[in-house]
């Protein structure tokens, strides 16, 4: 049981207190609105930008490391992997290969 207060306000300060719950909603709900507004044009800028048929992925276990593998990307021509030696460029091939996409391209495993 809580305490109970009773507190009779004056006509006036009740509209106030009315318009400005008012105004506040109004403000929310367009908020709101802009936030709708903004995820819907930073999900339409990520489907645009990345489209699905263009990217192929696989993943390639490592050859030293036992239950290591690294992501190999090919994004229209070009070939990408998440190994160090691709990140640092050390180690590729005259294609600009490292091993894993080597051994994609050997096994042609994307079409
Ligand atoms: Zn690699």
């Amino acid at each position: 049981m809580g305490i109970q207060v009773n507190i009779s306000l004056p006509r006036e300060v009740l509209v106030t207190i009315r318009e400005t719950l008012k105004e506040e909603h109004n403000r929310l709900v367009s908020a709101m609105a802009e936030n709708d507004a903004n995820l819907e044009a930073l999900r339409n800028a990520i489907v645009n930008s990345e489209p699905n048929q263009d990217i192929q992925r696989t993943l390639v276990d490592s050859e030293s490391v036992y239950g290591k593998s690294y992501l190999v990307t090919l994004r229209g021509d070009d070939y990408s992997c998440s190994c160090p030696a691709f990140q640092f460029k050390t180690g590729l091939d005259m294609l600009g290969h490292c091993k894993h996409i080597e051994r994609v391209v050997r096994e042609r495993r994307f079409r």
